[in-house]
């Protein structure tokens, strides 16, 4: 019998709140998802309301995760938040290389491994967020650079870290544009992601591939029923209850 990978959806609400659309979020995701158990759910709010969503979703079925972290365990680092931190305040996992991060931050491959050592020293999981730009898909390089930002990640931490990893696929073209990949051209990146692992030596099969990149409720079916689709981080569609809602479902139908 294969794995069986169970769905999961999490929503990158970037730099966007307050303590109340934390609370009307919370509550109103809590609420909707409580009982809803075949697929999994998480929340990455800014660092200053992690706190409060650890609170409010108490026993609640939602994970709490970051956005980002620093690679360094503590000390002067002045406007950086550790591993530990978001440990202590409740997060379960951290997003990690969000294009963001890297095309705005300058964030390289060297310092996204470092990020990753320290979330799973502290036992956070990782979501490793990999993808091409425009340009590079458009030239024919989009396996390429995908490949070498999962090489990076292996050759850092080694096959037995890796599959305690999720990983993101979000080609850079498709996050916050409207523009999201076909089901068929993300699940032909999904399964060269799987193959790349698998090839590596790391339990591919056990490792969720989620997709993100303008999903909303209109496209998750199509892009679930996909087999390497393991599930999505959402952008811009995580900031309202109902359409982040609408995502989880269409998840736990597929
Ligand atoms: C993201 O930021 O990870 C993302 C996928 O954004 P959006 O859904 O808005 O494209």
């Amino acid at each position: 019998m294969g794995t069986v990978r169970k769905k999961l959806v999490i929503g990158n609400w970037k730099m966007n709140g307050s303590l109340e659309k934390t609370k009307l979020l919370v509550e109103g995701l809590c609420a909707e998802l409580q009982g809803l158990d075949l697929a999994g759910f998480g929340v990455c709010p800014p660092f200053p309301y992690l706190a409060q969503a650890a609170s409010l979703i108490g026993e609640g079925a939602l994970a709490l995760g970051a956005q980002n972290l620093s690679a360094e365990p503590q000390g002067a680092y002045t406007g950086e938040v550790s591993a530990a931190m978001l440990k202590d305040v409740g997060c379960s996992f951290v997003l990690v290389g969000h294009s963001e991060r890297r095309s705005l931050y300058g964030e390289t491959d060297e310092i996204v491994v470092a990020k990753l050592k320290a979330a799973l020293g502290q036992g956070l999981q990782p979501v490793l967020c990999v993808g091409e730009t425009l340009a590079e898909r458009e030239s024919g390089q989009a396996e390429l650079v995908v490949g070498t930002q999962l090489g990076a990640a292996v050759h850092g931490l080694g096959v037995e870290s890796m599959s305690r990893l999720v990983v993101a696929y979000e080609p850079v073209w498709a996050i916050g544009t409207g523009k999201t990949a076909t089901p068929e051209e993300a699940q032909a990146m999904h399964a060269y992601i799987r193959n790349c692992l698998q090839n590596c030596g790391v339990d591919a099969a056990s490792v969720s591939i989620l997709y993100g990149g303008s999903v909303n409720a209109a496209n998750a079916d199509g892009l679930f029923a996909q087999k390497d689709i393991d599930g999505a981080l959402v952008g811009g569609a995580s900031l309202e209850v109902s359409g982040f809602l609408m995502i989880c479902k269409a998840a736990v139908r597929s």
